[in-house]
This record gives structure tokens, C-alpha cells and sequence, in this order.
């Protein structure tokens, strides 16, 4: 007996050991850099720019393709006007209509070349509730104010302004630099990014990496760190919506049967919900805590240095927030519910849809037959509704393009840390998979809490210093990039 306690101590004080001695181990993984030079422009100048790109409606929604037409046309020409250089020394191509592609070609053809891109089309905005109207492009308050401020004509403009910027300032590049401005982003990408790199992919382009919108700089975001957080998104879920039907006899309310279609489809969404997909610390999520652990108060230490014992815990704990519970699994959403006319008739159908956000690694044909199984039950018809779209692969984050990255933003937003992330939306980008494994989704704009819901939301801003700033992290980054 004696022997087992002390068996058994020393186990505990060896686990012990190991886990602070992790924790002790537990460095931290940013980079320590020198902030970037200021360059000199005229920022009032970039903001009135950005506030005239804003005015242009060019509004995407599945029926806008023709109506929009003349007001992308007449940004274009706007873009021509803004950026003389651009215009006068890169190559300019546009693409399924109302994309655009400039080429800014480098001495060495051996380099790969590399690629920022974004999206010039915007959601649309009523103007209910809005402090100025959305396509005003109100200057006011320090800040640009409408649609687009945010997602994304602050990307568009930006890489314009640091691309107009270097050709002024005598730069020459020795790697081909893409920028990619797609027109349909916020309807799939399917005429505008999808066409783009399918023309580069047929003049057998290879790209080192590219930069596409995607997440942000957060403060007060970000529980137990209060630096701002720069989180690259390094990959991005799927999506897929399901149709749930129910068919049944139907009849009189007055002499209801067992089984109703009503019925029937709400027990399927009740398991369904009561038996979620499996959460994972997995892929960019996993390298997100690896990231920031070391950053973090001596107990969090502990925990996310020793994931190997703390895994469930760790995922418990993290499962209790909305918003990161959407990282570690494929979540799941009943959107629409639709049966019945009369209160004192049996519907014979019922059907709902429910929507699915696929964590990387879950296939689509993997959680349709998740669903299958947890609904149990034949009467249920499961159909998938068009255009899934598979989660992405993982970038690599010891590629020389995050790296770039990673840097690019010590150097301009000191002292904000870097992390890869896992983005829980759609980006242009996943159309260049075939083009390079190396793909990041990041716009350098800080956020506060109150800020996400900006996005597609009222009163989307950004303020001028920011957009200094993230002009001043493009032209870092083109020079970064050369290297
Ligand atoms: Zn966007």
C-alpha cells in the first residue's frame, strides 16, 4: 500500500514537472523587429480618394450583375484618373466584365511572382440607421464613413495608393507583383476572382503567395491578451445548406395521427442540436493558440502549452463563446422552417434548411452523413442545396510569404502580435488554390469590439489614421516581398 502512494506521488510530481517545464518552454513566437521608416504622402488627399470610391454604388446582389454595370465603368475611369502612375506603367487587363488585373512586371522572371488582391463590389445599405448615408463617402469625425470603408474599397484603395506611392518613389521590383480586383465577391467570385486566376493559371503563373482580404487587427477582442491581435487567416471554412423535408398524409386537425410532417422535421433539428459535430483543436485554430499561449497569464500558459493532457478541457472552455465555438468545429444553423397555411389543417410537407460551416478537415459528403446519422430517421429527405464549397486547406505558416507578413505588420503596427487564424466566411481567394498553397487572408485595419458588426452592418468606417496605416503596410509589404 505504501509502495502504490508512493508510486502514485511521484507520477503526479513527474506530470507535474512536465507541464510547468512545457510551460516554462512555452516562447513566444513573434518576431522582433525595428517599426518601418515613415514614408511621406499626402494622407488627407488618400482619404478624399477613398471617400470619391465609396460614392461609386457598385452594389452586389444576384440581380445587380446588369444594373450595376455603369457605376463599376465609371469607378474605372475614376481608378485611371486617382492613379496616373498605375495607369501609365502597369499592365491593366479587365476581366469577366468588371474585374481588373494590372501587372507590375519584375526584372527577375525566375522569381514567383506574388499577389494582393480585393473586391470592389459592396453589400447593399438602405441608409436606415446609418449616422451618414452609405454612399456619401462622408468625411467627418476623423474617420471615412459607408459601404465599402471597411469591405473592402479600403483594401482596393490601399493597394492602389502603396503601389502609386513606390512608382513615385522611384521603386522597381525584381518580383512580379499582381493586384487582382474582383467585381462579385459578395455573390461567390464566379465572374470576377474565379476568371482572373483562371487567365493566369492558363498562362502558367505560379504565385509565392497572395494577400487577400479576410481578418483583421483586433483590440479587446481577444480574450486574456489586451495588445492588438493581427490574425492572418491561414484558412477558411466550407459551407453547405441542407434541405430537410418531411412528407406526410396530411388531414383534419381535429383527429391528428402519430406522425405529423410538422413534427417530423422538428425532431430532426432538435437532435441535431442537441448533438453538434465533434469540436477539434486542429489546423490554424490549434497554431492560433500556439500562438498567442505564450502571450498569455501564467494559467492560460499552462493549459495551451500542454494541450496533450488539457485538450478537453481547453475545448470546453473555449466551446462556451459563440464566436470562437465556431473555430474548433463545423457548426451548424437551422435558417429556414417552412410548413403549414391554416391553423386547422394537417400541412403534408414540412421542410427546413438547415446551414453548415465546415471546420477543414470535414468534408461535405463527411457531414451530410454526420446529419444522416444523427437525425436517424427514413421519413426525413436530406438534400444538399447548390454550390458547397469545401473548406480550405491550411497555408503553411513557415512559408516565406507569412513570414513576410508576419513582419510587415511588427513593422507598421507596433506593438500588435501576430497569429494565424481559421476565418469562418468566404473569400475571392479560394479561387487561386491551383495557383499557390500559400494563400492569407488579412486586411490591416484595427477593430475594437464594437466593431465587427460594422461589417455588412451600419455605419461601416474606418478612421484616417487606420487607412494611413494600412497604406503604409502594403508599401512595406511590396518592398518585404522582394526580398
Ligand atoms: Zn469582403
Amino acid at each position: 500500500m505504501k509502495r502504490l502512494v508512493l508510486g502514485l506521488l511521484s507520477l503526479i510530481g513527474i506530470l507535474s514537472l512536465v507541464i510547468v517545464v512545457r510551460a516554462v518552454c512555452f516562447n513566444s513566437r513573434q518576431i522582433t523587429v525595428s517599426p518601418a521608416a515613415r514614408i511621406h504622402f499626402d494622407k488627407a488627399a488618400a482619404s478624399e480618394r477613398l471617400s470619391r470610391a465609396i460614392q461609386f454604388r457598385t452594389v452586389s446582389t444576384p440581380d445587380s450583375v446588369q444594373s450595376s454595370s455603369t457605376e463599376f465603368e465609371r469607378f474605372h475611369e475614376f481608378l485611371k484618373e486617382a492613379f496616373p502612375r498605375i495607369g501609365g506603367q502597369l499592365g491593366n487587363e479587365t476581366v469577366g466584365g468588371h474585374s481588373l488585373l494590372y501587372t507590375w512586371k519584375g526584372q527577375d522572371s525566375a522569381l514567383k511572382p506574388i499577389l494582393l488582391m480585393a473586391h470592389m463590389d459592396v453589400v447593399p445599405a438602405t441608409g436606415d440607421g446609418w449616422r451618414y448615408p452609405p454612399f456619401s463617402g462622408a468625411l467627418a469625425e476623423g474617420y471615412v464613413w459607408g459601404r465599402g470603408a471597411m469591405d473592402d474599397k479600403a483594401g482596393v484603395m490601399a493597394i492602389l495608393e502603396a503601389a502609386e506611392f513606390l512608382l513615385g518613389d522611384g521603386f522597381i521590383p525584381k518580383r512580379t507583383i499582381y493586384l487582382a480586383f474582383g467585381h462579385d465577391e459578395e455573390i461567390g467570385g464566379y465572374r470576377g476572382a474565379a476568371k482572373i486566376a483562371e487567365l493566369l493559371r492558363s498562362r502558367g503563373v505560379e504565385l509565392d503567395f497572395l494577400l487577400d482580404e479576410g481578418m483583421n487587427i483586433f483590440h479587446g477582442v481577444v480574450p486574456g491578451i489586451s495588445t492588438p491581435v493581427a490574425l492572418i487567416g491561414t484558412a477558411e471554412k466550407g459551407y453547405l445548406s441542407l434541405q430537410l423535408s418531411a412528407e406526410t398524409p396530411g388531414g383534419h386537425s381535429s383527429i391528428p395521427p402519430a406522425d405529423t410532417a410538422i413534427g417530423i422535421v422538428s425532431r430532426a433539428l432538435s437532435r441535431l442540436e442537441t448533438r453538434p459535430f465533434p469540436s477539434r483543436l486542429i489546423g490554424a485554430t490549434r497554431q492560433m493558440l500556439e500562438f498567442l499561449g505564450p502571450e498569455m497569464s501564467w494559467t492560460n500558459r499552462l493549459a495551451l502549452a500542454n494541450l496533450w493532457l488539457f485538450d478537453p478541457l481547453v475545448r470546453k472552455q473555449l466551446a462556451r463563446s459563440p464566436l470562437v465555438n465556431a473555430v474548433i468545429r463545423t457548426t451548424l444553423a437551422p435558417t429556414i422552417f417552412q410548413a403549414g397555411a391554416t391553423d386547422n389543417v394537417l400541412p403534408t410537407d414540412a421542410t427546413a434548411v438547415i446551414n453548415l460551416r465546415l471546420l477543414p478537415g470535414d468534408t461535405i459528403t463527411g457531414a451530410v452523413d454526420h446529419v444522416r446519422r444523427v437525425i436517424n430517421e427514413p421519413q426525413v429527405n436530406i438534400t444538399p442545396l447548390p454550390a458547397p464549397i469545401e473548406a480550405s486547406g491550411v497555408s503553411d505558416i513557415n512559408s516565406r510569404g507569412f513570414r513576410i507578413i508576419a513582419r510587415t505588420v511588427r513593422e507598421i503596427f507596433p506593438p500588435a502580435l501576430v497569429a494565424p487564424a481559421l476565418l469562418v466566411a468566404e473569400t475571392d481567394a479560394r479561387h487561386y488554390a491551383g495557383l499557390t498553397k500559400n494563400i492569407f487572408r488579412f486586411l490591416p485595419i484595427l477593430l475594437g469590439p464594437e466593431d465587427t458588426r460594422r461589417y455588412h452592418g451600419n455605419d461601416e468606417r474606418i478612421s484616417i489614421d487606420d487607412y494611413e496605416r494600412c497604406i503604409r503596410f502594403y508599401a512595406q509589404l511590396i518592398r518585404n516581398s522582394q526580398r
